[in-house]
Order: structure tokens, then C-alpha cells, then sequence
């Protein structure tokens, strides 16, 4: 018979495996306004996302052009570059059931003018401040999370991490 304490361990060793990553990132804009970034860290833990992991840190403008390379090009880009490398910011990886969907929702749509319209309850309706300086980034597929994580977090095993 198994004692009841690692029933314990296996049932939440089932259960985290069963969550989806994401990438998630609280970007210069918000980090250099104290209140607006502990508001963003609030909607994390508002909404049930176990935090794996979180960092803060500052990007170089080449670490900014390969996490944006396929930007490149566009309008904005250099704006993008520029301002990614501009200052802090923290990252972090979350789980939830819905990772990666719940956290774009909670986002908003990318242009601010559009989410101050179309989802004001979002994070970037609320306190995005431009199309670029939109408050946060958050991973779109299980590719793009999975590659993220690692361009953030490159000790993290994506696989197996909650057996660590
Ligand atoms: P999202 O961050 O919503 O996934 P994208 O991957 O399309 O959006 O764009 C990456 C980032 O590039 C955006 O979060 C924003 O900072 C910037 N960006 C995207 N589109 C524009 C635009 N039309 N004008 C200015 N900046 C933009």
C-alpha cells in the first residue's frame, strides 16, 4: 500500500504535468513604473497561474533583434529593437491549464488603440501606452513557448520540469 503522503506527491506530480507552459513578459514600459508593474504581476496571481519561474533583466539590442528576427523589416522594427533593449524587464514562466490562451487574453489585442477600444479590461487597454510600448509580451503557440522559454530561461527543461 502506498502511504498517503506520496499519493500526495504523485497526484500533484499528475496534475503539473497536465499544465501548459508560457513565456511571459512585463516589458520596459511597465517595468520602469513601479505601480503599473506590480498591477501586471497582481493580474498573474488574480488569475491562478502558478509562477515556475521569473527574472528581471536587461537585454542587449542584438538580444533583442534575434528574440524579434522575423520583424525584421517592418515599420515599427527599429522602434521594436530599440525599445526592448531600453530597460529592464521581467520574465517570467507560467502554468495554468490554458497558459498560453488565457495569458494573450488577459493581454488584449496588440494595438492599444484597438484594446482600449474592443477589451478595455485588458492589461494593455488599460495601461499600454503605444503599439510598441504595449506592457507585455505573451507566447502564441506551444512552439513559440517552448522556444521562448528557452531564449529566456536556457537551464529550464521544458519536458520535465515538474520533477524538479
Ligand atoms: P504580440 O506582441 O501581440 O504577439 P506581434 O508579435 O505581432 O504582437 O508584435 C510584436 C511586438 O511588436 C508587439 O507586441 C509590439 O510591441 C510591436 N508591434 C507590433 N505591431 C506593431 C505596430 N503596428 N506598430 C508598432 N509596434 C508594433
Amino acid at each position: 500500500m502506498v502511504p498517503s503522503f506520496l499519493n500526495g506527491i504523485m497526484y500533484t506530480m499528475r496534475w503539473t504535468r497536465s499544465l501548459q507552459l508560457t513565456l511571459a513578459l512585463i516589458k520596459p514600459d511597465a517595468v520602469a513604473h513601479p505601480i503599473i508593474c506590480e498591477a501586471v504581476h497582481q493580474k498573474i496571481l488574480n488569475n491562478n497561474f502558478l509562477i515556475v519561474r521569473s527574472k528581471e533583466l536587461k537585454w542587449r539590442v542584438d538580444d533583442s533583434q534575434n528574440f524579434y528576427h522575423e520583424h525584421n523589416g517592418r515599420f515599427f522594427y527599429q522602434r521594436l529593437v530599440e525599445f526592448m533593449s531600453s530597460g529592464p524587464m521581467r520574465a517570467y514562466i507560467l502554468a495554468h491549464d490554458d497558459a498560453i490562451q488565457l495569458w494573450r487574453r488577459l493581454m488584449g489585442p496588440t494595438k492599444v488603440f484597438r484594446a482600449r477600444i474592443d477589451a478595455p479590461e485588458t492589461v494593455r487597454g488599460e495601461l499600454g501606452l503605444t503599439d510598441t510600448r504595449n506592457t507585455t509580451h505573451g507566447s502564441d503557440s506551444t512552439d513559440s513557448a517552448c522556444r521562448e522559454i528557452s531564449f529566456f530561461f536556457p537551464e529550464f527543461n521544458v519536458s520535465h520540469w515538474y520533477e524538479e
